[in-house]
């Protein structure tokens, strides 16, 4: 019997689109990324394939989130009103399936109050489990002080912000990418760039001391980590040397932070996030649909770790930091 078959399978980095927001997207953005059709259909469908494929592969809930870049690339006051828009558009959706489906609230970080107030309304009122930030901000990382009060808001409702990929800035994209973008489209994005620019936001949170003001702030990166379980002796040991402030990366790498399995389904990468960070901070996602359900189940299933380690990656884990 297949241990996804027969145990509750919770993904968490599985991404819906909003019809709504992709007009306001066109409407007042210049770079609207051009998506596949199909794959856009399959986003704004919350039955069909979707359902099909959850149960195909023993998936009993998607925690849903926006697909980026969210509302991130949208002038403030029009992010503003989008995401209460699109957090309601999920909570009706969620409303419709509340054993399959839950949420994490998409965040106008253009207007930090404004997010940290809408964060909570999310929580609170649509029974959403967190807030997710989509890479930059118009070409900004959020870890500087104003941007303090969603995660202030977040330790003080107990829930995690996930640190989701979104586009290099595109000065970086024209000098580290651009070379080899016609031939090679995902070496700036899945492929290499948004672990770049996710494991430097990560970074930048940790520099910026925003743990040591709210200890319990809670982080999850996808992809087992962007890397920085691989590098985290590294990063650590050089962030220690003569020429640095003092800073205790390692300790709030592992009390803080979170990593999924979302798209990245290795073997030697999982032992090493449970090398580094231990068991219970690793939670099972997929990125449905620009990762077919099955290349993760499958993989997940024949690992060689234990029983008791598969069930709190599969859902042990997200129940009690979600507390479903
Ligand atoms: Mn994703």
């Amino acid at each position: 019997m297949s241990i996804l078959q027969s145990n509750k399978v919770i993904a968490i980095e599985e991404h819906y689109i909003d019809p709504n927001v992709t007009k306001l997207q066109e409407a007042n953005t210049t770079n609207t990324r051009i998506r596949n059709p199909k794959m856009v259909s399959r986003m704004e469908d919350f039955g069909g394939e979707r359902i099909e494929e959850m149960d195909a592969t023993g998936i009993d809930i998607q925690i849903l989130s926006i697909a980026p870049p969210g509302v991130h690339n949208l002038p403030k006051d029009i992010a503003v009103t989008a995401a209460k828009q699109t957090n309601d558009y999920l909570a009706n959706k969620m409303s419709q399936n509340p054993n399959r489906f839950r949420g994490f609230a998409a965040l106008p970080m253009q207007d930090p109050q404004a997010a940290a107030r809408e964060l909570e309304r999310a929580v609170k009122d649509l029974n959403f489990v967190g807030g997710m930030i989509h890479g930059l901000t118009n070409s900004q990382f959020d870890d500087g002080k104003a941007s303090w009060p969603v995660y202030e808001t977040a330790a003080k409702l107990d829930v995690p912000i996930y640190l989701h990929p979104g586009m290099p800035h595109h000065e970086v994209r024209n000098i580290y990418y651009k070379d080899y973008t016609e031939e090679f489209a995902l070496f700036p994005q899945a492929a290499w760039g948004y672990t770049v620019e996710t494991a430097t936001m990560a970074i930048r949170l940790v520099l910026s001391r925003v743990f040591e003001t709210i200890p319990n702030l809670k982080i999850i990166l996808g992809h087992l980590g962007e890397t920085l379980p691989f590098l985290l002796w590294r990063v650590n040991h050089n962030l220690k040397r003569p020429g640095n402030a003092p800073i205790e990366f390692r300790e709030v790498f592992c009390n803080n932070f979170y990593v999924t399995t979302s798209g990245n389904f290795s073997d030697p990468a999982l032992l090493c996030c449970m090398q580094e960070l231990g068991v219970d901070r690793i939670l099972f996602a997929i990125d449905w649909p620009f990762i077919d359900n099955k290349l993760g189940t499958d993989w997940f299933e024949k690992l060689a770790i234990s029983k008791e380690d598969k069930i709190k990656i599969l859902s042990g884990n997200s129940s009690r930091i979600f507390k479903l």
